[in-house]
C-alpha cells in the first residue's frame, strides 16, 4: 500500500511505502488525513494504514542530490523520448546511449536518455547525427529532482486510491 504525502499546506509532494509513512507517524512528524480500509496486525497492536498524511512543518520538497537510475533519468527527461518528445509510460521504455557504448559511450547522466522503443530501433548503435536524429536537449546531472515527479511516475503506472484525488486535483 502507497501513501500520497501532502506538504504543510497541502500540496502533494509525491508517494512513499506505508512503512515508512508509519515511521514518519511514530516520530511526530505527520498527521492522517485518511486511511486504508485495511487493518495492519501484530501481537501488540493493530491500526489502519493512512492513505493521506500531511507534514506538520516546511519539508523540502525536492530531492537532493539525484542517484543515476533508470527511473531518475525517466523523471530527469519528464517522461518523454528525448528524439521525439513522445510521452513513454515508465514501464515501457528504454534507456538511450547519446554516444553509442561501441563508441566508447558510457552508461552515466550525460550520456543516457529517456527513449522510445521507435526511436530506439531507428537510432540503433549510431550516433544522433550518423542516425539523422535530433536529441531535444544535451543530458546533464541534475542537482535535483522534485519529489512531484515521483507521483506523476506512480500516476501513469497505477490506478489512483479513492482518497488520493481530491488531494491531487487538477494534477490528475
Ligand atoms: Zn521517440
Amino acid at each position: 500500500m502507497k501513501v500520497l504525502t501532502l506538504s504543510h499546506t497541502y500540496e502533494p509532494l509525491g508517494v512513499i511505502n506505508w512503512e515508512k509513512a508509519i515511521s514518519l507517524l511514530y516520530a511526530g512528524k505527520v498527521k492522517t488525513l485518511s486511511e486504508y480500509d485495511q487493518e495492519v496486525r501484530s501481537p501488540s497492536t493493530s491500526f489502519r494504514v493512512p492513505s493521506v498524511i500531511v507534514f506538520h512543518y516546511n519539508k523540502r520538497n525536492r530531492v537532493k542530490s539525484a542517484r543515476f537510475s533508470r527511473k531518475n533519468v525517466w523523471v530527469r527527461d519528464n517522461g518523454k523520448c528525448q528524439y521525439c518528445l513522445r510521452q513513454v509510460n515508465s514501464q515501457n521504455f528504454t534507456l538511450d546511449h547519446v554516444v553509442p557504448r561501441k563508441n566508447g559511450g558510457t552508461t552515466v547522466w550525460n550520456n543516457v536518455v529517456t527513449c522510445c522503443y521507435d526511436c530506439n530501433q531507428k537510432k540503433g548503435d549510431k550516433t544522433p547525427q550518423q542516425a539523422g536524429m535530433k536529441l531535444y536537449a544535451p543530458p546533464n546531472k541534475p542537482e535535483t529532482l522534485p519529489y512531484m515527479q515521483d507521483l506523476e511516475y506512480y500516476n501513469i503506472n497505477a490506478a489512483v486510491p479513492e482518497s488520493w484525488k481530491f488531494w491531487l486535483g487538477e494534477q490528475l
